[in-house]
């Protein structure tokens, strides 16, 4: 198996691509405390990526507990389960919901949490698995299209979806963060699976509501095709939400993925 690279400025060679990731969180500038959760994690005997985004919700600490448990659980699940790597995620993502769920129903501090999860995992042969729960996105800039590859589960997503109402309206709407899909809320838990291939030249970007809520697709695609540092990119749509208004916690997580430069 070919070993990964790691050059003097952090950009590795995998699967034939120049390959770039980072994360950025923030509390933003109302919430007390980040409820957010991110993480990568390598499975270096698969040669697989996982990326992970969670926004958790639930009173005192539980946000907290459950978006880490979510991004924790993931990161350890996946590697250790056996089948396709949509069905790993969905094991993954059904473990965590039962440990979250299970410790909400233990804890009376942490009754009623749950959380959000958007999960890319980048396989080797070039196609990725998605999953996700809630309302944070997955994102793809491939050319000039930047498309929204997951679908939030929510009324408002919805509506929109159904034309009863459009993407401004959306975005300010006072249930516009309520989601009718968490894990931890329930027993059992249903997943969006996805699968999308892998080209030179993509950026995928898992984000929580923090980021989408205070900026418009646009805005944050014009971000995304500023640079191909994703360092760059997260710190900047990081401070983008924080300048219109930093309403949530934000976080966003950006690979890129490129031709590798001779010499590579
Ligand atoms: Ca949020």
């Amino acid at each position: 198996m070919p070993k990964r690279v790691v050059d003097d400025e952090g950009r590795e060679s995998w699967a034939g691509f120049a390959l770039g990731v980072a994360g950025s969180t923030h509390v933003g500038r109302v919430r007390k405390s980040n409820q957010d959760a991110f993480d990568r994690f390598d499975d270096e005997e698969r040669d697989e990526i996982l990326l992970v985004v969670a926004d958790g919700m639930g009173g005192h600490r539980g946000g907290e507990v459950a978006s880490r448990m979510a991004v924790g659980t993931l990161g350890k699940i996946f590697r250790g389960s056996a089948g396709e790597p949509r069905e790993r995620l969905r094991t993954a993502i059904e473990r965590a919901n039962h440990e979250i769920y299970r410790l909400g129903g233990r804890d009376s501090m942490l009754r009623g949490m749950g959380t959000t999860a958007v999960a890319l995992l980048l396989c080797p042969d070039g196609t990725a698995a998605i999953a996700h729960v809630g309302d944070s996105r997955l994102y793809r800039l491939r050319g000039g299209d930047f498309e929204m590859l997951t679908e939030d589960h929510s009324m408002v997503a919805r509506w929109l979806k159904e034309g009863m109402i459009d993407e401004e309206t959306a975005r300010e709407h006072p249930q516009r963060s309520q989601i009718d899909r968490a894990l931890g809320a329930a027993e059992s838990v249903q997943p969006d699976l996805l699968e999308t291939d892998l080209r030179a030249g993509d950026l995928f970007l898992l984000c929580s509501d923090g980021l989408t809520g205070m900026l418009p697709d646009q805005e944050v695609q014009r971000l995304a095709e500023r640079s191909r540092d994703p360092h760059a990119i997260v710190a900047w749509m990081v401070d983008a939400a924080n300048q219109s208004g930093g309403m949530d916690n934000v976080t966003a997580l950006v690979a890129t993925l490129d031709t590798p430069q001779p010499g590579d």
